[in-house]
């Protein structure tokens, strides 16, 4: 089933998160955000962001594979339920980053470029692992949502100011998109 999202504006978005537990509604959970992030063409979904205040998210970053900025690309189809980044180290780089939360807006952010993270997969079974690249920038993405961070908190007061009207137009819900959101009105 295809969820609606959540969008800049709505408080799921800030909200404390709560640890997964593992059962039927959070298998369920999961396959309604796989279908909600590949209709909405997104490479990672959190769950605040389909209004569920809960430590897990998913991400599929294949598209990058035809993406000649990232020629060595190696794709990560992945859930991180109750993830842990334990470490964040090595170079800060700039990506321009979108969400589907904050349609129309893409910024630039820095972020480290190695992480090292531990997380329960679909199968509740414990990983712990090392990601590099954009797969370790959209896990670190998608793990700011459970934080109530959103990467525009992430960008300068002044390129802050220049979205800020358009900041204002998507929590009044003036924006299109193709996939179905959230009205928190
Ligand atoms: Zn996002």
């Amino acid at each position: 089933m295809i969820l609606p999202i959540s969008c800049f504006g709505s408080p799921i978005l800030r909200a404390k998160t709560k640890n997964v537990s593992f059962d039927q509604s959070t298998k369920d959970l999961i396959h309604n955000m796989w279908e909600t992030m590949y209709n909405a063409n997104g490479v990672g979904l959190a769950a605040p962001q389909v209004n569920k205040d809960l430590r897990l998210f998913i991400i599929d970053t294949s598209s990058f594979q035809d993406d000649n900025d990232f020629p060595n690309h190696i794709p990560l189809k992945e859930v991180f339920i109750n993830p842990i980044i334990k470490k964040e180290e090595g170079e800060r780089w700039e990506f321009n980053e979108g969400c589907l939360s904050i349609p129309d807006i893409r910024e630039y952010v820095k972020r480290k470029s190695v992480i090292h993270i531990d997380f329960y997969d679909e199968n509740f079974k414990l990983k712990s692992k090392k990601y590099t690249g954009i797969n370790a920038r959209v896990i670190q993405h998608e793990y700011d949502h459970l934080n109530g961070v959103l990467f525009i908190d992430k960008i300068s007061v002044l390129k802050k100011r220049m979205i800020n009207r358009k900041l204002k137009d998507i929590t009044k819900g003036k924006f299109n998109t193709s996939y179905k959101i959230r009205l928190f009105k």
